[in-house]
C-alpha cells in the first residue's frame, strides 16, 4: 500500500486551536515573588486536607477507587445532593472537556461568550464542533445574545458564572429564563468556579436548576477556594442519563487517591472556607476602593480576582503596568486573549501581596497610595 501522507495527520480543527496559556509565574531577577495570576488562594488548602494527603501517600501502590465515593458522598452530604448525581473529573477542567466529547460532533454549534473562560472554546473545537461566540454587556454575560444565536445546530452553551475574566455574574432570574426559552435538547453549562465566593441575594450557583431540569449541570472546582489546584479535582452536578454517558467515557480512574482524601476532607472543613470567603471579601472592597482612588477602573468582581483597567496612555496601558509590577515581583494576569487588549486580572492575594500591589501601582500612576 502506498499512502499520500508519510506522517499522522490530526483531525481537521485540530491544529486551528491556540493551546491554553497558563498564568506567568516567574519574575526574573526578582527575589520575591508574588503570584496573583491564577487566581489561587492565597490561604492554601484546610490542613485537614494537607493531612488527608500525606496520610494517603502512605498507599500509592493501589489503584484509587475508580467512582470516588469517598469525595462524591462528602460533596452530596454537604450540598445536601443525592450522589448518583454528581461526577468528579480531574479538575472542572476534564468534566468540560467530556461534555463537548459527549454532546458535540462536526457540524455543531456551541455558544460561548465574549469574554468566556478559554477552555470552552478549546474543547468545543477539539470535538469537532464549532464555537459561537455572542457578545457581552458591560463585560457581562448577556442572555439575549445567547438567545439571538441558537439555531438548529446549537448543541451546548457555557456561561461561567462568576465569569473569568470578568469577576462579573448574572443573577439567577436571568438563568431562570436563559434555560426556559434553550431547545431542551441543548445542554446549558453553568460553570460555577468561583461559586464559593458570591454572597448576593440573587446569586445561584445552579443547584435547583440543576434538579428541575434535565438539560442543566453545573461544575465545580477545588482549585480556587479550595486551594487544592495542584491535585487537580472538579465535580459536577447533573442530571442522571449526563452523568451516565459522561461515565462511559471518562478515565477508569480520572481521580487519583490523593484527591479523592484530600477533597473529601476539604469539603468536610466548611470552615475553613468561611474563612477564605471572609479574607477574600474583605480585600475585593479594599483593593476596589484603592485601586478606584488610584483613577484606575475596576470592573465589580464577585470572584476572587479583580480586572483592572489601565488608562489610554503611552507608558500607562496594561502592557507597561505588566512589566513595572512584574519587577516589583507582583505577577497579575495579561488578558488581551480574553478580548480586554487594556487590562490586567488580579487574584486577591495576602494582604501583604494587596498592599504592595496597592503602593507599586500608586508609584506607577505617579500617585503615591
Ligand atoms: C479556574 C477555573 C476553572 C477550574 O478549573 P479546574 O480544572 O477545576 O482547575 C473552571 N472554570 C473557570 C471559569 C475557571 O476560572
Amino acid at each position: 500500500m502506498s499512502f499520500v501522507v508519510n506522517e499522522p495527520v490530526p483531525r481537521p480543527g485540530i491544529l486551528d486551536i491556540a493551546a491554553y496559556v497558563p498564568g506567568k509565574e516567574h519574575a526574573p531577577g526578582v527575589a520575591r515573588v508574588f503570584k496573583l495570576s491564577s487566581n489561587e488562594t492565597p490561604l492554601g488548602p484546610s490542613p485537614k486536607a494537607i493531612e488527608a494527603f500525606k496520610h494517603a501517600a502512605e498507599h500509592l501502590e493501589l489503584y484509587p477507587d475508580g467512582q470516588a465515593n469517598e469525595l462524591r458522598n462528602a460533596i452530596a452530604a454537604v450540598h445536601g445532593l443525592n450522589p448518583a448525581n454528581i461526577l468528579c473529573g480531574n479538575g472542572s477542567d476534564e468534566l468540560l472537556g467530556l461534555l463537548c466529547h459527549v454532546y458535540l460532533g462536526p457540524g455543531d454549534e456551541g455558544i460561548i461568550t465574549e469574554h468566556g473562560f478559554l477552555v470552552y472554546k478549546i474543547q468545543i473545537m477539539g470535538a469537532g464542533a464549532t464555537p459561537v461566540v455572542v457578545k457581552e454587556k458591560d463585560a457581562t454575560v448577556d442572555v439575549d445574545a445567547i438567545l439571538a444565536a441558537v439555531t438548529e445546530k446549537t448543541k451546548i452553551v457555557f456561561l461561567a458564572n462568576p465569569a473569568n475574566p470578568t469577576g462579573t455574574y448574572v443573577p439567577v432570574s436571568e438563568i431562570r429564563r436563559l434555560q426556559a426559552a434553550l431547545p431542551r435538547h441543548v445542554v446549558l453549562v453553568l460553570d460555577a468556579a468561583y461559586a464559593e465566593y458570591v454572597r448576593r441575594n440573587d446569586y445561584e450557583a445552579g443547584l435547583e436548576l440543576v434538579s428541575a431540569n434535565r438539560n442543566v449541570v453545573m461544575t465545580r472546582t477545588f482549585s480556587k477556594a479550595y486551594g487544592l489546584a495542584a491535585l487537580r479535582i472538579g465535580w459536577m452536578y447533573a442530571p442522571a442519563a449526563v452523568v451516565d454517558a459522561l461515565n462511559r467515557v471518562r478515565g477508569p480512574f480520572n481521580l487519583n487517591a490523593p484527591a479523592i482524601a484530600a477533597g473529601a476532607a476539604a469539603v468536610r472543613d466548611q470552615g475553613f472556607i468561611e474563612k477564605a470567603v471572609e479574607h477574600n471579601n474583605l480585600w475585593l472592597d479594599k483593593l476596589t476602593h484603592a485601586l478606584e482612588t488610584l483613577g484606575l477602573r475596576v470592573t465589580p468582581s464577585v470572584a476572587n480576582f479583580l480586572l483592572i483597567h489601565f488608562p489610554e496612555v503611552d507608558g500607562k496601558r496594561a502592557e507597561d503596568a505588566d512589566a513595572f509590577l512584574t519587577s516589583r515581583g507582583y505577577i497579575l494576569r495579561a488578558v488581551k486573549g480574553y478580548g480586554f487588549p487594556n487590562a490586567l486580572r488580579m487574584t486577591v492575594g495576602t494582604e501583604e501581596a494587596n498592599r504592595g500591589v496597592i503602593e507599586a501601582l500608586g508609584e506607577f500612576m505617579g500617585r503615591p497610595a
